[in-house]
């Protein structure tokens, strides 16, 4: 038997993810300090872990409705409205995924025919590109510049439209380049979703963790709500990755198209994570902002850092990750992470780990202790420091 024969063509050709390799090198070092997962460090609150752990005592174990329990749908609801803005019917208009990741894939898989095209930004989350391809779209990255601080850049996205786009991806706050995307620029973006008739998938999940001004949902402005399906979770801000829940509120006869994908992929979300996100949405929002503070205050020390060591460095406006430029230091992105996990033991990710338009960059998370940041930013600067020294020995000779 052929194995290849029996892997679909659109498997085949995914490439495998370049964190993950990298990782499993970071691994087996255990003196490594890692600026490269995307998870926050804190351990979910207490009062939602033990949310879980009364309703497990209660015996609560068995499938939910497949839209999500309906006091989680109603409190999404709420929530959603007091901080995104739009308001979402419970019963028909918000669906409980596991994870955005969930949410992401059988958004695409419900409106994607084969070949329709799906426009993005990059650099962006590395499941985008592969998620279209699954659903048997073609994806079409639309670059942003580190001149703009990688910043929407709405003309972009007009010029890149060609026939067959359906679908319009946005990610803001961004990772890996913690751009925001300000009112005026998403009130351009949503005409042009109305003149071409797109269909906004929204994936708003650091919408949390913004520092600069307030976060504003596409979904929010005229003529929005009914062709955008709003995507959040509870990962990243309420620090719950492992709980494996998202959720996706949108017009009832998208949610509708997704529920029927995901009733037979998923069922539901395990009820053990909604309980926990219940209690997240209820009583966790302190705590969401006690962690924000520590962002903002790890963020502003970070990129101090890199820009005083000589690595171009924007703010990033949300997000937990910092996207310094290594171009200048005489490596590609993807060597010089290779050579300073070797040499100072410090793991970053390379930035065409987000597709192409990341390149000469690297990504550093932030969510790690000021500790470990400390210690981190000066292995880098000794490190930063050895090229600059090499590169001026190599000129003498
Ligand atoms: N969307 C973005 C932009 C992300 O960065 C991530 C995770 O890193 C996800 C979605 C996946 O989130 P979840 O854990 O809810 O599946």
């Amino acid at each position: 038997m052929n194995p290849s024969d029996y892997v679909a063509d659109h498997v085949k050709s995914l490439p495998r993810s370049g964190i993950r390799d990298f990782f499993a090198i970071v691994s087996e070092m255990p003196q490594a300090i890692s600026l490269g997962i995307g998870e926050p460090d804190f351990v979910t609150p207490w009062k939602i872990r033990e949310a879980s752990i009364f309703a497990l005592e209660q015996g609560k174990t068995s499938y939910t409705d497949n839209r999500g329990l309906l006091s989680l749908r109603k409190e999404i609801s709420t929530y959603v409205a007091s901080f995104f803005g739009p308001e979402y019917d419970p019963q028909s208009e918000v669906l409980v995924t596991v994870g955005v990741s969930e949410a992401i894939d059988i958004a695409l898989r419900a409106i994607l025919n084969p070949g329709d095209k799906v426009l993005y930004h990059e650099p962006c989350y590395v499941s985008y590109a592969p998620s279209v391809t699954l659903a048997h779209g073609e994806a079409i990255p639309v670059g942003t510049v580190p001149g703009k601080s990688f910043s929407l850049d709405p003309e972009a996205f007009e010029q890149a439209w060609e026939p067959g786009c359906k679908i319009l991806l946005l990610n803001f706050p961004t990772n890996p380049t913690g751009g925001t995307a300000d009112r005026s620029k998403l009130e351009r973006l949503a005409k042009f979703a109305v003149e071409k008739d797109l269909i906004v998938i929204s994936d708003e999940i650091y919408a949390e963790l913004t520092y600069e001004g307030e976060h504003v949902s596409i979904a929010e402005l005229p003529g929005m709500k009914e062709r955008t399906i709003l995507l959040h979770g509870f990962s990243k801000g309420f620090a719950m990755t492992g709980f494996r829940v998202g959720f996706a509120c949108g017009p009832d006869w998208l949610i509708e198209a997704m529920m029927k994908i995901h009733q037979y992929c998923m069922m539901c979300a395990p009820i053990l994570s909604q309980e926990a996100a219940l209690e997240a949405l209820r009583h966790g929002t302190e705590d969401v902002m006690r962690m924000r503070d520590q962002y903002q205050k790890r963020r502003d020390f970070i990129v101090r850092r890199f820009n005083e060591m000589g690595l171009d460095c924007h703010l990033p406006r949300g997000s937990f990750y910092a996207f310094p430029c290594v171009q200048t230091l005489g490596l590609n992105e993807v060597d010089f992470c290779h050579r300073l996990l070797r040499e100072q033991e410090v793991a970053v990710v390379p930035g065409t780990a987000f597709g192409s338009h990341g390149e000469g960059h690297v990504r550093a998370s932030f969510s790690t202790s000021y500790e470990k940041l400390v210690k981190a930013a000066d292995r880098m600067e000794s490190f930063v420091g050895s090229l600059s020294k090499e590169r001026v020995d190599e000129a003498a000779v």
